[in-house]
């Protein structure tokens, strides 16, 4: 499942050669009966096909390899968290929201820093060394100069992959720069591809329910969830809306296993175990992560907006 839009589902039919083709589908009665929701990146049984108006029915849904909430997808392999070197600055903190989150899926993650051209060689041996001391191999990329996306490309080859950043680090245009060109896809890219089946209303649905999510206005906006393919082989989930991280599936306990460094120490301490089973690191005694690393005071400070989060839930509900 390519896209989702109100009752209609874009299944690809995937094809050996070229991107494949595309079916304007509706899910069956008796799945939407027994409550079976059918997601952006599920893999599905389609009948009914009719090959003339490419048009199908969604019969089943196969079994999910992984599934995230935000946004709603099934079968991820894979997050690229994006962010810019400059324009705008690489912000630390903000950073580490966008990891956590999506550390918090179990999904491995790949961490790209584009606009490389904007800054000086010091800047990224800096940024590098102190990325590796997070954990992280960062790999810098720049979509106007065209560097780092070979390499790009072949890490997300054959994957479902999720990119996640904030706005304006170029995420759309690293999506334009690796999408395949050919099969249903207009070669032009960007907000104006055709699409064979929808034809404009679809886009213009599809815009104006971006335009309203980035203007902030009303909670009931629609954000849409679609997956480019490749060149390389695989897709890219382009998410716009879903550009502030919730950390809503992270909780007290769970916060620590999303940063590597305490997951490193607590592995390079084995089989020593903090003495409390359920020990937050924060200094208990008999504790083992000790706190001279850079983003302590991150983990203490997400703890603590987790902590007023969860404490504002158990008095609402
Ligand atoms: P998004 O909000 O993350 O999707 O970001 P966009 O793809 O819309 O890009 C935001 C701005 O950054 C646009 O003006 C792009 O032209 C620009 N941009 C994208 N990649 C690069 C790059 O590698 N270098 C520079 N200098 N600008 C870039
Ligand atoms: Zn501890």
């Amino acid at each position: 499942v390519a896209a989702a839009q109100a009752n209609f589902m874009r299944v690809v039919v995937p094809e050996d050669s070229g991107t494949g083709v595309e079916l304007l589908c509706v899910v069956k009665a008796v799945l939407k009966k027994i409550k079976r929701r059918v997601l952006v990146g599920d893999k599905v049984l389609v009948g009914s096909i009719d090959w003339v108006d490419r048009r199908g029915m969604i019969e089943n849904v196969f079994q999910r390899s992984s599934q995230i909430l935000d946004p709603p997808m099934a079968n991820v392999d894979h997050f690229l968290v994006l962010f810019s070197l400059d324009q705008p600055r690489l912000e630390p903190f903000s950073l580490t929201r966008f990891l956590v989150e999506a550390e918090s899926t179990g999904i491995p993650v790949t961490l790209a820093l584009n606009k490389a051209e904007l800054v000086d060689e010091e800047t990224l041996v800096g940024w590098r060394t102190r990325l590796r001391s997070w954990g992280y191999e960062p790999l810098f990329c720049s979509v106007n100069s065209k560097s780092g996306l070979d390499t790009l490309a072949f890490i997300l080859r054959n994957q479902t992959t999720v990119i996640v950043g904030p706005s304006g680090v170029g995420k759309s245009s690293l999506i334009n720069a690796l999408r395949s060109n050919h099969g249903a896809y207009d070669a032009a890219g960007g907000d104006n591809w055709f699409d064979p089946i929808m034809g404009s209303k679809w886009l213009e649905e599809q815009r104006v329910g971006e335009v309203s999510t980035r203007s902030g206005r009303g909670k009931h906006t629609t954000r849409h969830v679609s997956l480019l393919p490749l060149s390389g082989g695989g897709y890219l989930a382009d998410t716009p809306g879903f550009n502030q991280p919730s950390l809503m599936k992270v909780t007290k306990q769970s916060l620590a296993q999303t940063f590597p460094e305490i997951r490193n120490m607590l592995i390079r301490n084995e089989p020593v175990k903090c003495s409390f089973n359920d020990c937050l690191h924060l200094g208990e005694p008999g504790c083992i992560v000790k706190s001279d690393w850079e983003r302590y005071p991150y983990y203490f400070q997400l703890l603590d907006e987790i902590r007023i989060r969860e404490e504002f839930q158990l008095r609402t509900f």
